[in-house]
C-alpha cells in the first residue's frame, strides 16, 4: 500500500503555501518577517506572534505519551479538521467515494457532502457490530476512505479489532479509525496495528477525556507519508498559540485526566443502574464511551419533557437502528441525579 498512489492528482501536484515560519524556523533576535504587531498584544499573555505551524513541542509530548514517532502525528483544529482534510487529500469530488457504517458520527457524511463525495453505507448489524463483508462488498476501486468509529458514537460499543484489521488488509483504501472515546474503553487502541498497516489512520481528540472541547484540538496518527499530505493541505496556522500552550499545560496534568476518566466510569456505572430501575427505559446499551444510549417508550415526549426542565439530551430516535433512542452524556453526580429525578417524574 502506497498512500501517495491514492491521492487526488491535483493535491499530488500542489505546491503548498510557504509561511514565514516555514521559511525561517530557528531562533532569532529580531523577527521582521511575518507582519505581526511588533509592539505586542493587548492581552495578559502575549499572542502577537504566529504559532508554530507544525506544533513541534506538543507533538513531542504526544509522541512520548503514545510511544509513536512525532512524524506520525498530525494536530488539527479538532478531529473534525482531520476528517475534512482526509477528504480533500484523497477524494476527487464527483468521482471518488467513501464507506461509512451507520449509525455513526454524523460529520463523516457531512464532510463527504461538502466535498461532493458519494457515501456508501454498510450499516452495523442489529447488535451494532461491524458487518465486515458488507464493508468490503460496498468498496470498489474508487473507494478512498472507510470510516470506523470505535467506540462508536452514538451506539457506545467498541468494534472488533480483528474485523478492523481484516478490512484494512483487504482494501486498498485509507481506513480511518475514529478513537474519540477510546479513553473510556477497556479495549486497546489500533495504533499498534497501524504500524504494520500504513493504510490505517487513527483519529483522537482532546474534546472528550481530556476535557478541552473548547480549545479545538484533535490528532491523527498515521504513516508519515499521510501526515505529510495532511500538512500540505492544512491552513498554515491551524492550531492557535492559545490551544498549543493550554494543551502543553494539560499534558503536565495527565494524572488529573486519568482521575477524571476513573470518576466518569464510576458515574457511568451508577447512572446505568439508576436508569435501569425506571420502567419506561426499555434498553440501555453497553457503553465504552462517556455516554449511554437508551431506548425509551416515548422518546420525543421524554426529550421535550427533559428540555422543559432545562435538561438537554440528544434525540437519536430517528436514526436507523437507534429507533426510540436517546443519547445521554454522563454528567456530574448532581446532574445525573437531576436527570433521573426528571425521568421518574415523567412516569409511564
Ligand atoms: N469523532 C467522534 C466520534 C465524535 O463524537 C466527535 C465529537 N462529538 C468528533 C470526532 C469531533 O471531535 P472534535 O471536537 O475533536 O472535532
Amino acid at each position: 500500500f502506497d498512500p501517495v498512489r491514492l491521492v487526488r492528482p491535483n493535491i499530488g501536484r500542489l505546491l503548498p503555501y510557504s509561511s514565514a515560519r516555514d521559511e525561517f524556523s530557528g531562533e532569532a533576535r529580531i523577527y521582521l518577517d511575518a507582519n505581526e504587531n511588533s509592539l505586542g498584544s493587548p492581552t495578559r499573555e502575549s499572542f502577537h506572534r504566529y504559532p508554530d505551524p507544525y506544533q513541534k513541542e506538543l507533538k513531542r509530548k504526544i509522541a512520548g505519551i503514545e510511544n509513536l514517532g512525532a512524524e506520525k502525528i498530525f494536530i488539527g483544529n479538532g478531529s473534525d479538521e482531520a476528517i475534512d482534510l482526509l477528504f480533500r487529500v484523497f477524494c476527487e469530488p464527483g468521482i471518488d467515494n467513501c464507506v461509512i457504517c451507520p449509525p455513526t458520527y454524523g460529520m463523516y457524511e457531512v464532510s463527504a457532502g461538502i466535498n461532493d463525495i458519494e457515501v456508501r453505507r454498510a450499516p452495523l448489524t442489529e447488535d451494532f457490530e461491524l458487518d465486515r463483508e458488507s464493508v468490503i462488498a460496498k468498496a470498489d476501486e474508487r473507494t478512498k476512505l472507510v470510516f470506523i468509529c470505535s467506540p462508536n458514537n452514538p451506539t457506545g460499543n467498541s468494534m472488533d479489532r480483528r474485523a478492523i484489521v481484516e478490512i484494512a488488509d483487504k482494501l486498498n483504501a485509507v481506513i480511518v479509525v475514529d478513537e474519540a472515546y477510546i479513553h473510556f474503553s477497556p479495549q486497546s487502541s489500533v495504533v499498534r496495528e497501524m504500524e504494520a498497516r500504513p493504510n490505517i489512520v487513527v483519529l483522537r481528540t482532546f474534546s472528550k477525556a481530556w476535557g478541552l472541547a473548547g480549545l479545538r484540538l484533535g490528532t491523527a496518527f498515521a504513516d508519515e507519508r499521510i501526515i505529510a499530505l495532511l500538512n500540505k493541505v492544512k491552513p498554515p496556522y491551524n492550531v492557535s498559540e492559545a490551544a498549543q500552550r493550554e494543551a502543553l499545560a494539560a499534558i503536565e496534568n495527565e494524572a488529573e485526566v486519568r482521575s477524571m476518566v476513573e470518576r466518569l466510569l464510576v458515574l457511568r456505572t451508577d447512572l446505568r443502574s439508576e436508569l435501569s430501575s425506571i420502567p419506561m427505559v426499555e434498553t440501555i446499551f453497553p457503553s465504552d464511551a462517556n455516554f449511554l444510549l437508551l431506548r425509551v417508550r416515548k422518546p420525543k415526549e421524554v426529550y421535550d419533557f427533559l428540555s422543559s426542565q432545562g435538561i438537554i439530551v440528544r434525540d437519536r430516535s430517528r436514526v436507523e437502528l437507534c429507533e426510540g433512542c436517546l443519547r445521554i452524556t454522563v454528567g456530574t453526580r448532581g446532574e445525573n441525579a437531576e436527570l433521573v429525578t426528571s425521568l421518574r417524574e415523567f412516569g409511564e
